[in-house]
């Protein structure tokens, strides 16, 4: 599931790769993915490419000509550079864009729901786009302090999710920077403290920081179908805490799981686990 790093990484490698290349053509095989009709595709043919930049989860291509292509990945797409064309039999495709020299940029899906999707939309409108408008600030590499968090009667898992109030964090690196923060994921918002916030604040910049350098490290061309995320905690339940050692819990909803310290983050309670207790019915 790609969400902050993994779009950063994303947006640099490819980014740099396709810098200046001229579009040949581009085609939407995926019926339902491209959800623009205006500029037509065709307004990309013979643009160069500028880059590719990141914005919260997404990712913007931009061509010179003033059209951008903005790329949501949702749970399961990729945005991968290859240096031949797709055969017909590529069913993951979704958008090809044809670069001079036989190469492609391809989005593409890998879930059995077809979730990800893209837009062509004229550059200067791209801020006004109602998926790019609603955006909070970015979660990475400098947010404004989580002041507003404190008024928001939510659980903080549901919080940091909401791109509304910050963007960029998804299912797995929210459990990360709660464990990190030491925050139960339950707790509100409007039940921290300003020093907690300030905790959570830290705790984000540091991990996303540190997943992009990561993946700075280790993360060539071309970007691998499926991304060796750094998680200490996420998914790693009957895991030691790396921490304390305690055993890891996880809370198993219908499509994700939430996983946690009993010790560091909610002062040693074991959550109800809504699967476990609807099976032991
Ligand atoms: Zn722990």
């Amino acid at each position: 599931m790609p969400e902050l790093p993994e779009v950063e990484i994303v947006a640099r490698r490819i980014g740099a790769a396709v810098a200046g290349a001229q579009v040949e053509s581009t085609l939407a095989p995926g019926i339902n993915a491209l959800k623009s009709f205006d500029p037509p595709l065709s307004a990309l043919d013979g643009a160069a490419l500028e880059g590719v930049r990141r914005r919260g989860k997404m990712l913007v291509v931009d061509a010179a000509c003033g059209v951008s292509i903005l790329v949501h990945l949702m749970s399961a797409g990729r945005l991968q550079l290859f240096d031949k064309r797709a055969g017909l039999r590529d069913r993951t495709s979704r958008l090809l864009v044809r670069l001079e020299g036989g190469r492609e940029l391809r989005l593409r899906e890998f879930g059995t729901k077809q979730r990800a999707w893209a837009k062509l939309l004229r550059t200067e409108e791209l801020d006004d786009d109602e998926t790019v408008s609603g955006l909070g600030p970015e979660a990475w590499p400098d947010p404004p302090a989580f002041d507003d968090l404190l008024h928001a009667p939510r659980p903080l898992h549901a919080l940091l999710r909401d791109q509304h109030v910050v963007a960029g964090i998804g299912r797995s690196w929210v459990d990360e920077i709660l464990w990190s923060a030491q925050l139960s994921p339950f707790k509100r918002g409007d039940d921290l403290i300003g020093l907690e916030a300030d905790r959570l604040r830290d705790a984000t910049v540091e991990r996303l920081g540190a997943a992009v350098d990561d993946y700075e490290e280790i993360m060539k061309l071309p970007i691998p179908d499926k991304m060796p995320m750094p998680l200490l905690v996420h998914r790693r339940q009957g895991e030691p805490c790396p921490r304390c050692a305690t055993t890891l819990e996880a809370v198993h909803y219908e499509d994700y799981v939430m996983s946690y310290c009993p010790a560091c983050q909610t002062g040693g309670k074991v959550l109800k686990d809504r699967r476990l207790s609807r099976l032991l019915k």
